[in-house]
């Protein structure tokens, strides 16, 4: 088991609901919504943060951002919009350290944020 969270549900070891993917990247829905849409967009690979996805350089960043599209478009929310955000270090309240995008739509999302 890996000892990440997110790497363990790359792997299989801990189940979740997938509702894309494509060779490099996973969405999977939140386990705890915050909006009638709230799916999470990860790297298999990982990364700390997103400022580490970015520095690699190679696309990976903009395939998570895509595929959060992807999702939205799905799920509907494409027309009347969403919010796509990377909560990153302590004071953002970032809870695991395997980089993900959260995708939350479906309502009108509150500015400033907490
Ligand atoms: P963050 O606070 O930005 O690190 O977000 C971590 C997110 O992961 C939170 O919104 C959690 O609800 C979510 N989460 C934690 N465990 C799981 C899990 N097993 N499956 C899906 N989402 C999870
Ligand atoms: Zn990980």
């Amino acid at each position: 088991m890996p000892e990440c969270l997110f790497c363990a549900i790359v792997v299989g070891q801990i189940p979740a609901t997938v509702v894309g993917e494509t060779d490099r990247v996973l969405a999977f829905r939140d386990i705890s919504p915050q909006a009638p849409t709230h799916v999470l967009i990860i790297p298999k690979d990982h990364y700390p943060d997103v400022a580490a996805l970015a520095a690699t350089g190679d696309g990976l960043l903009d395939e998570v951002i895509t595929q959060a599209g992807r999702v939205a478009a799905a799920e509907g929310i494409g027309e009347r919009g969403y919010r796509v955000l990377f909560n990153t270090g302590a004071d953002a309240g970032q809870a695991v350290a395997h980089v993900h995008a959260h995708l939350l739509g479906g309502r009108a999302l509150g500015w400033p944020p907490g």
